[in-house]
């Protein structure tokens, strides 16, 4: 299985280390045809502002629209989730639309605007996730088809949409990989893949 990394901005490497660690080939992913090459995609964390004007520029935005509305399977993790949103709080350039929430940036208080934790994903075995929230933006609305799987203070943390798997913090930096795991062997398996 091919699995990609939009590599325009952000935390690019370690997200193809993680996907490597889970036995997948991981692809940097920067144009429509590498697009189109493989069978799921990571969102990174980064600079929203700076990842949306390059996917525009790129021409990798209606691709990308065209490809979700055909179930194709992402995983957006911080700066990726806020361009992955339905709508964005303030001034910022609207989300793609791909996923039903309404995000906030930076809207951790001052103290704790970057903190590691643990959080607790039932779907996921084991003890709590190894996170980071770094300037991380928060969920503060949810669409009805969107199922919370984690939570920290009582806001939305990891939420799923169908194909669609997206996390307010990066899950990629502390080396626990069952986010990345859960993404490749729950969320990208179709289920005629296993049809007979
Ligand atoms: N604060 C960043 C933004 O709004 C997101 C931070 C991150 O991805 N770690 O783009």
């Amino acid at each position: 299985m091919r699995v990609g990394v939009l590599a325009l901005q952000g935390d690019v490497a370690e997200h193809l280390r993680m996907l490597e660690t889970c036995g997948v080939e991981a692809a940097e992913v920067r144009t429509p045809d590498e697009l189109r090459g493989v069978e799921g995609l990571v969102l990174p964390g980064g600079e929203s502002t700076t990842i949306w004007r390059l996917l525009h520029r790129y021409g990798l935005a209606q691709p990308l629209r065209d490809l979700a509305d055909q179930d194709f399977p992402l995983f957006a993790t911080c700066a990726g989730t806020i361009v992955a949103a339905r709508s964005v709080v303030g001034d910022h350039p609207p989300g793609l639309g791909l996923l039903d929430v309404i995000v906030e940036r930076n809207a951790y208080g001052r103290q704790r605007e970057s903190f590691e934790t643990e959080i607790e994903v039932p779907e996921v075995a084991g003890d709590p996730v190894k996170v980071a929230f770094i300037r991380a933006p928060v969920i503060v609305e949810v669409g009805s088809a969107v199922r919370v799987l984690a939570t920290n203070g009582g806001r939305p943390v990891v939420v799923r949409q169908g194909q669609i798997l997206a996390a307010t913090c990066h899950p990629e930096i502390r080396g626990d990989h069952r986010l990345h795991r859960y993404f490749v062997e729950r969320v990208i398996p179709r289920p005629w893949a296993f049809a007979s």
